[in-house]
């Protein structure tokens, strides 16, 4: 088995596998390797379970081609790619599940289809976020989509939220994670015991679900194109 060994001042053995499965482990100064190889031995299956998870996941968010059928995803479901004719360039999500595109896009697929992604996680995170903070009590000032690449969401001090576009990609309950996330926020501000309290009060699975987001972030964000 392949690995990076980082040794820094700690005391345990670490392994961390990462998004392109590859294999980290993070030891203490002075160990011996015989420890360390043993050690990974150990956890074997625990490795290659995870390592495999990454593999698949990779696959399925590979850079798209904008073939017929390649599916694109809105708010965590699949929606197969459907080119019809047409001059002008149209865009939408068809009532019998396909994301429909004119000839046209395909100048220009990603532009386009970013552009969509866009408007559908306006007008979906718009509505999501309203609905939840009407059942918590929360008013929020503002809300806009953005194109950031490392955060789903963020909340300004002037209690304005702001979403990631790319997150209507994610199943429906870690958009809605998120969201009550930023909601919370505009209460309390850190992330404090308090503030995890209020989080187990609104939405008890959130540790859950923060896990399953972390773990899974940086292969979901490779969402159109490299
Ligand atoms: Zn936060």
């Amino acid at each position: 088995m392949k690995y990076k060994i980082i040794r820094s001042k700690r005391r345990t053995v670490a392994l961390q596998v990462n998004s392109d499965a590859t294999l980290t482990v993070r030891i203490p100064y002075g160990i011996s390797m015989e420890y360390v190889e043993r050690f990974i031995a150990d956890k074997r299956s625990w490795i290659e379970k995870k390592q495999e998870k990454f593999r698949t996941l990779g696959i399925k968010h590979k850079p798209k081609q904008f073939s017929e059928g390649e599916e694109f995803i809105f708010a965590g479901k699949p929606y197969p790619l459907e080119v019809v004719p047409g001059i002008a360039a149209r865009i939408s999500l068809s009532p019998d599940g396909k994301l429909r595109i004119t000839k046209k896009c395909l100048e220009a697929p990603k532009h386009y289809i970013e552009w969509f992604y866009k408007q559908y996680a306006k007008k979906h995170l718009t509505n999501r976020l309203a609905e939840l903070a009407r059942t918590f009590g929360y008013k929020c000032n503002s809300v806009k989509i953005n194109s950031a690449k490392t955060r789903w969401g963020s909340c300004s001090a002037k209690g304005n939220i702001n979403f990631s576009w790319k997150l209507v990609i994610l199943p429906s309950e870690m958009i809605d994670y998120v969201i009550v996330h930023e909601l919370v926020h505009l209460e309390i501000k850190d992330h404090s015991t308090r503030f995890y309290a209020r989080m187990s009060e609104l939405m008890p699975d959130h540790r859950q679900r923060e896990k399953w987001l972390k773990e899974n972030s940086a292969m979901t964000k490779i969402l159109i194109a490299r």
